[in-house]
């Protein structure tokens, strides 16, 4: 008997049965599978035709109803963002004077925002929109992923579509990992760092590379998909740590010498990073052209209390927003005490785990009523005792203080 191998119904109880080689999907699951992959991916109508052109303020205001804190990162992407897509429209009209392309770098702690920015920018452009790790990259030759396969995944993203994915945003995680290890240059050979950025740079300059389609080595017989880089803005992004120990070397120079405008005691210690200038990424090891090619640099600031606690619940799809919303699915009025959610920022403080930590421990807590389902019609309420009580019960010492 002909059934659906997903759900298991019956041909005779549902509207079409599709066969494939040896098993059957029906026109429910069809829809399910694609309702997913539209969550997981966003659609794909991507705004290929003319791109409605937002001024800085609005990127920024778009920027400002997911990203917290963060102003002055905002701010410089969303000039940034700006001046890119004039510049691609003024290709269109050919003017003299030829406005160059700006990728970007976004310096920050791990979990400060710098993927959520990018992610952010990509939704609000509709744009193909890809991320990668730039620790996976190698020369090619060598065992890793070729630099060109993070060509292939905007491809994807874009549904093949090379128009789309030529005016995409390339998001590459870690940048700092492929600095060149030590200071010295002449060092033998150098797989996953130098040639890497070397590799990078064709991409980053803007010139046509030919990308396997389905991603992996190259081989002859292989059909490519010439991709031009130009109009393809890359937002780089790193923790890049231990590089306040150069900026501090830095200002200090600058301190003892000729023009010094800063005071040593006006410097904010705690905060190096906003110091941050493009010779600081050269002293880190990246090489001189690829800072180059980054003309954009902007810091992302540490999370205090005070952000991760406005991170909780004031994003338009925060996480107290998104439970809410669970909860109303099911005819319950969930309510967090603002003791409760205190107590979570402060676990969150604790186990040194920012941003990304509120999200575990958010679960760890709504474990139990998220899988008893309180009764339809009724009030819940998170007290900063529930909080507690869950948090201790579920993670049998999961969470760790780091200190
Ligand atoms: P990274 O800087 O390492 O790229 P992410 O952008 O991936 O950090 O942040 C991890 C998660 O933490 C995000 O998905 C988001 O939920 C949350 N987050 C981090 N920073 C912020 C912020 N400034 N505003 C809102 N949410 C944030």
């Amino acid at each position: 008997m002909d059934k659906c191998s997903l759900c298991g119904r019956k041909k005779s109880e549902v509207n079409i049965l599709l066969s494939g080689v040896d098993g059957h999907v029906c026109d429910d699951c069809i829809i399910k599978a694609y309702e997913l992959i539209q969550e997981e991916f966003g659609t794909n109508d991507f705004n290929i035709g003319e791109l409605k052109l937002l001024k800085p303020k609005e990127i920024k205001a778009f920027l400002d109803q997911y990203v917290i804190g963060q102003d002055y990162a905002k701010k410089v992407i969303s000039v940034a963002v700006y001046n890119h897509y004039k510049r691609l429209r003024q290709q269109k009209d050919k003017e003299e004077v030829e406005l160059e392309k700006s990728n970007i770098i976004l310096v920050g702690e791990t979990g400060t925002g710098k993927t959520l920015i990018a992610r952010t920018i990509a939704k609000m452009l509709q744009v193909p929109f890809t991320i990668v790790d730039a620790t996976v990259l190698t020369e090619a030759g060598y065992v890793g992923e070729d630099i060109e396969s993070l060509l292939t995944r905007l491809l994807q993203a874009a549904d093949y579509n090379v128009d789309a994915a030529e005016r995409g945003i390339v998001f590459i995680d870690e940048l700092d990992k492929i600095a060149r290890k030590g200071d010295n240059p002449s060092i033998t050979r150098d797989v996953s760092g130098e040639g890497v950025q070397q590799g990078l740079l064709k991409l980053l300059e803007g010139s046509i590379v030919n990308v396997p389609p389905q991603g992996g080595r190259k081989h002859p017989e292989q059909r490519m998909i010439p991709v031009d880089t130009k109009n393809i803005l890359f937002i780089c992004g790193g923790a890049f740590e231990g590089i306040e120990r150069k900026i501090s070397n830095r200002l200090n120079t600058q301190i003892v010498g000729y023009g010094a405008h800063k005071k040593r005691e006006n410097i904010d210690k705690e905060n190096l990073l906003q110091y941050i200038v493009p010779q600081d990424l050269r002293a880190f090891g990246l090489i001189p052209e690829i800072v180059g090619r980054l003309p954009i640099l902007a810091h992302l600031d540490p999370l205090s209390r005070d952000t991760l606690k406005r991170i909780l619940t004031e994003p338009k799809n925060s996480l107290i927003k998104q439970y809410v919303l669970l909860f109303e699915m099911d005819d319950v009025k969930l309510i967090f005490e603002d003791e409760a959610i205190d107590y979570i920022v402060d676990k969150a403080v604790e186990f040194k785990l920012g941003a990304r930590g509120l999200r575990s421990i958010c679960e760890t807590i709504m474990l139990d009523a998220m899988f008893d389902i309180p009764k339809k019609g009724n009030k819940f309420n998170i007290t900063k005792e529930f909080a507690e009580q869950k948090l201790d019960k579920n993670t049998k010492g999961r969470f760790k203080s780091a200190s």
